[in-house]
């Protein structure tokens, strides 16, 4: 039989072979329930989820968090309509392939720069969450922000505390219960619908968001479409799926466990006052208690109750744990019950616990930093050095060479250029190398309207004696104003000798 029970969480035990398998299929370790590691908290003994009914909190943190979700409330809803130099904040357009950060518009053609700046975001999360753990799952996730500081709070003003809507569930569906659940339901789904779209134009821009409102909807049957899905997603995600989101879906939270330490900073609860726990007798003084060998918990389980991802803080650090700070403020409550100095449930490392140590910066700490230093500079150098204006040429696909009577030979090519811009753009095309004659079909010159990409048909002609056997390489300046924005190279096809 695979004994694990002397396993460290880090050790794996090697893969049974197939006859061991078959002998060890009878005996193996069953789960012990009691134990939890052996099992999540929101899961019960036949693997059926466990609603969780978490207790209404307060406290100073729940406080402080409260604020700072108006405010990022404030700005995930007013984002869409903020406006930088008359670009959107933040815009994702992943059908149009054109992206808008801070007011900045990132083109495919920008994708490295995006690509790196992706990195830094990456290795500013791991520094990030090797110091401070989970904070920002606690304070600033969009999905503890609005189940915990929306939908939570609509659910507890009309279905009451975690001891009423326990027994709204279990009881039979009376024309109150109904009645109940329809508003709940009826209110979590034109809030879920609001998000919904604020993520759509987050996509797509305010504009086009409002478009479809107002356009019939045959004109618009996909957007309605993204509409409906996003609402249904949010709606499913706030009303049923809630904490398990946290514990199953997010690589964040699946992450942690590789990115904490003994220094990160923690929702931790401190063993070493707090053990060993017992309730606390009638008229038994504090002081008199931590003499008798008790620890400061006093075994009220308030710190379980307030939990929205059902854990016991007192087991230790576990993936489960969002760091809302929930269980902190609970006990802190019972600490000043009893008389007791707060913070038995802190923001605290391991070996700040253990040891008493302050935060230390460690050389893995000190790894990332120089990581992140370099990717920064590179970024930094890129967004400096980004054009304004981008440009590429192509040879117009399917033209051969042709011969024109004076004997010149010319080829036909594609040039498309974005103005990564606001501003209307003139950019003009030369003709560095060799010496001929460059010149733009139809419109005879090039004027870029603000983001846009404009294509246009060159035609290129050189004598015979510039070219060579073949291919000769051709140098193109692209111009703005008079000052050189790009050089482009490519080749002139001509007959071999
Ligand atoms: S709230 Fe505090 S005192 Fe109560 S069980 Fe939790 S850790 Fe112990
Ligand atoms: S253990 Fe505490 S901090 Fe972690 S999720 Fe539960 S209540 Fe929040």
């Amino acid at each position: 039989m695979l004994d694990v029970s002397n396993l460290t969480v880090n050790e794996v035990p090697p893969a049974p072979d197939k006859d061991t398998a078959a002998a060890d299929s009878s005996s193996v370790k069953p789960v012990d329930w009691q134990d939890f590691r052996d099992h999540i908290a929101t899961a019960d003994q036949s693997g059926r989820r466990k609603w969780m009914y978490p207790r209404k909190v307060s406290g100073r943190f729940f406080r402080w968090r409260t604020w700072f979700s108006w405010l990022l409330l404030a700005v995930m809803f007013g984002g869409p309509f903020v406006t930088i130099g008359g670009n959107p904040l933040l815009l994702m357009n992943i059908p149009e392939r054109k992206f808008v950060v801070l007011g900045q518009i990132f083109w495919p053609q920008d994708m490295i720069i995006f690509a790196v700046a992706l990195l830094v975001f990456l290795v500013g999360i791991i520094i990030f969450t090797t110091v401070f753990g989970r904070l920002w799952c606690g304070w600033a996730c969009p999905q503890t922000v609005m189940m915990e500081m929306v939908f939570r709070k609509i659910e507890y003003a009309i279905e009451g505390d975690a001891p009423s809507q326990r027994e709204l569930n279990h009881a039979p569906w009376t024309g109150r219960k109904i009645s109940k659940k329809f508003v709940k339901h009826g209110i979590f789904f034109a809030l879920s619908f609001v998000v919904g779209n604020v993520l759509l134009s987050y996509i797509i821009g305010w504009r086009e968001l409002y478009q479809i409102i107002i356009d019939p909807p045959a004109k618009h049957l996909a957007g309605l479409g993204f509409m409906l899905a996003f609402s249904l997603l949010f709606y499913g995600i706030f009303a049923r799926f809630r904490e398990q989101a946290c514990t199953f879906i997010c690589p964040y939270g699946r992450h942690q466990s590789v990115l904490v330490d003994e220094n990160t900073i923690l929702v931790a609860y401190d063993h070493k006052r707090g053990e060993n726990r017992g309730p606390l007798r009638r008229g038994q003084k504090f002081t008199e208690r931590r003499q008798t060998g008790t620890g400061d918990c006093v075994a009220c389980n308030l710190c379980v109750a307030v939990c929205p991802t059902g854990i016991d803080i007192r087991n230790g650090v576990q993936m489960e744990c969002v760091q809302c700070t929930a269980c902190i403020d609970a006990c802190d409550s019972v600490m000043d019950k009893i008389g007791a100095p707060r913070g038995l449930i802190r923001y605290a490392s391991l070996n700040g616990i253990e040891r008493r140590e302050p935060l230390r910066f460690t050389p893995r700490l000190a790894g990332y930093c120089v990581v992140m230093a370099v990717l920064a500079t590179v970024l930094g150098l890129m967004l400096f050095m980004r054009s304004d204006v981008e440009a590429t040429v192509l040879r117009a696909p399917g033209s051969m060479f042709q011969q024109m009577p004076d004997g010149r030979f010319s080829n036909l090519y594609t040039v498309r250029v974005v103005n990564k811009t606001s501003r209307e753009m003139p950019v003009e095309l030369k003709l560095e190398n060799p010496a001929g004659s460059l010149a733009v079909m139809g419109q005879g010159s090039i004027v870029v309207a603000p983001q846009k990409l404009s294509e246009n048909s060159v035609l290129i002609e050189l004598d015979p004696a510039a070219m060579k056997s073949g291919a000769t390489p051709l140098v193109i300046g692209v111009y703005s104003g008079g000052k050189k924005m790009q050089t482009l190279k490519t080749s002139f096809i001509g007959p071999r000798n």
